[in-house]
């Protein structure tokens, strides 16, 4: 294989590299077509397949129960976590919703909702997002129509690994960035949503699992090409869908089938991560990781260098000499500074094996 550059960016992601020489061989001539996928019909028969082969992966890999529908729509993350108030706060009556707020991206989406119906903040921001509040301390209203977290904080590094118990209200997830990093019980969701470009593919397509009986209840204001029902009842193509960035999910859902699905996807995970924030424990305050223990992302490593505050000029030297290693995207979050090392599917051991090699390195010459 071709030697490339380390990509430790939070998405758009590193993707395979047998995903991206399969999309070089068709790119100019898919399936004998004479034709890119970029110049097909979406509703040709070629297209078709490469959606439907889509879905059957993804039912595949996430054991989609039968009363699931998976959606392929545009608009990215941002665009999804508007489109879920627009569909399901009218579930209930009284159009109110519990969003859980542990950083950037579910403090984003409770912003949006607030625009459709009444938004109860179960954790108004206090600080920084460095963790996820008790559940016992959670208060809950038992007549939302959902319940709103997101599984993984892309920004903070702050990832769940439990389900919040919602006494039976419609739970909702943005796994955005760790989707299909492990396996899910997609059974205890209403809707699980993810824009493809940190874990499943590139920017352009958001994947919807939402459960059948939860769809129709959209408010008039919602716009048709992010109407549930709308677009179910079109198998996704009510509108053109974004055919390039689903037919290269597809390739990736496959490369994750051929590599063991998300048991095999969490262990390595789990590996990857483990890596890195061992020698964050073991640096003796030289790396901080701000995040509590019990939640740290196994997908976003965020860290300090230097100090808990973080030195910016060695900060500035660490990321310097990453580059000169051939290692790029390190920096963190504009909004939080610091590192961030994104460890996304795709990533692999040996990429994490030289940002940890390069961490020792770094330490020892800079302690
Ligand atoms: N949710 C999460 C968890 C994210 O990480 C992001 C993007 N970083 C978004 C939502 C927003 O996605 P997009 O940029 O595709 O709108």
């Amino acid at each position: 294989a071709q030697k490339r550059t380390i990509n430790f960016g939070a998405g758009p992601a590193k993707l395979p590299q047998s995903v991206l020489l399969e999309a070089q061989k068709e790119f100019l001539n898919y399936n004998n077509l004479g034709i890119s996928v970029l110049e097909m019909s979406h509703r040709s028969s070629d297209f078709s397949k490469i959606l439907s082969t889509a879905e059957t992966l993804l039912r595949e890999l996430l054991n989609i129960p039968d009363n699931y529908k998976v959606l392929f729509l545009q608009g990215g993350g941002s665009g999804e976590f508007s489109a879920v108030p627009l569909n399901l706060i009218g579930l209930k009556e009284d159009k109110c919703a519990d969003y859980i707020v542990t950083g950037t991206w579910s403090e984003k989406a409770a912003k949006e909702a607030e625009k459709y119906g009444k938004i109860n903040v179960v954790r108004p921001k206090v600080g920084g997002y460095t963790g996820i509040p008790e559940p016992s301390s959670w208060t809950l209203n038992p007549s939302a129509s959902y319940v709103y977290f997101c599984s993984n904080e892309t920004v903070h590094g702050v990832e769940y690994n439990f389900l919040p118990e919602t006494k039976g209200v419609v739970l909702v997830s943005d796994m955005s960035s760790n989707f299909l990093s492990r396996p899910v019980d997609v059974s205890k969701y209403g809707l699980i949503f993810a824009g493809a470009q940190k874990n499943v593919g590139c920017a352009g397509v958001t994947v919807v699992i939402v459960r059948e009986d939860l769809i129709g209840h959209t408010l008039n204001e919602c716009p048709v090409v992010f109407n549930y029902k709308v677009q179910a009842s079109n198998n996704s193509l009510y509108n053109t869908p974004p055919v390039f960035s689903i037919y290269i999910m597809s390739l990736v859902l496959e490369w994750i089938k051929n590599n063991g699905g998300t048991a095999a996807m969490a262990k390595l995970n789990k590996e990857k991560s483990s890596m890195i924030y061992d020698i964050i424990g073991a640096s003796n305050g030289f790396y901080v990781c701000p995040v509590d223990d019990a939640c740290q992302s196994r997908m976003n490593v965020p860290f300090r260098v230097g100090s808990k505050e973080g030195d910016e000029a060695l900060e500035k030297k660490f990321l310097e000499g990453a580059s000169q290693r051939g290692m790029i995207a390190l920096k963190g979050h504009r909004s939080v500074g610091g590192i961030r090392a994104s460890l996304y599917n795709a990533v692999t051991v040996e990429d994490a094996e030289a940002l940890a090699a390069y961490m020792k390195d770094f330490l020892k010459e800079n302690q």
